[in-house]
């Protein structure tokens, strides 16, 4: 039996929401596994500005 070496499926994953310090258009950003805090800052493309900027996590939605 080598049920206990099979890879897992339905990992749990969280979609996060980042705000862009500059326009204040949303973003979102997926993560599978640890989830990160609220005021988490991330730099992400912000397709606004049409440049990267430091985000800042406002929201977050856990799934499973
Ligand atoms: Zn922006």
């Amino acid at each position: 039996m080598k049920e206990n070496n099979k890879p897992k499926r339905n990992q749990p994953y969280c979609i996060r929401t980042f705000r862009c310090p500059e326009c204040g258009n949303h973003a979102y950003a997926s993560k599978i596994g640890a989830v990160t805090g609220n005021g988490h800052k991330k730099k992400m493309y912000c397709p606004w500005c049409m440049e990267d900027r430091n985000m800042v996590q406002v929201d977050f939605i856990k799934h499973r």
